[in-house]
């Protein structure tokens, strides 16, 4: 279970951090990538469950699902992803969530039209944000 392991090292890192800076975590923030290949639900809930205990219990913890973004290689234009899947077919759409690489078959560039993509956001759960208390 990959998704055991990611809260575990979001939530000590969270800590290292509070000790480093000598305070304590008022609030702190973790972002879903909407691409991200986990189980968004269970890294919710496991957040929840794991904090149980640490000294993050009382932190207040938001989780958003951060949305993905790409960035086009030939003329350098940035997109949010949901726009360009927006003339998809829900089939497409699907299809380029699992296999996010697909958009490069589905969708062109709306500034340039070419097809050459790098995703830059939304593939990865990290913590955005922490609040200390110092
Ligand atoms: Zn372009």
């Amino acid at each position: 279970m990959h998704e055991l392991a990611l809260v575990e090292g979001i939530i000590s890192n969270v800590i290292d951090l509070a000790h480093e800076r000598k305070g304590h975590v008022v609030s702190f923030k973790v972002a879903i990538g909407e691409f991200a290949q986990f189980d968004k639900k269970l890294i919710k809930d496991l957040l929840v469950e794991l904090v149980k205990g640490t000294e993050l219990e009382r932190a207040k913890m938001t989780v958003e699902i951060e949305k993905a973004e790409i960035k086009c290689l030939y003329c350098n234009s940035k997109w949010k992803v949901n726009e360009l899947l927006e003339p998809l077919s829900n089939d497409q759409k699907e299809m380029i969530h699992f296999l996010p690489e697909l958009l490069n078959s589905f969708t062109k560039c709306p500034n340039c039209g070419k097809s050459d993509f790098e995703i830059e956001k939304g593939r990865s759960v990290r913590v955005v944000e922490v609040e200390l208390n110092v």
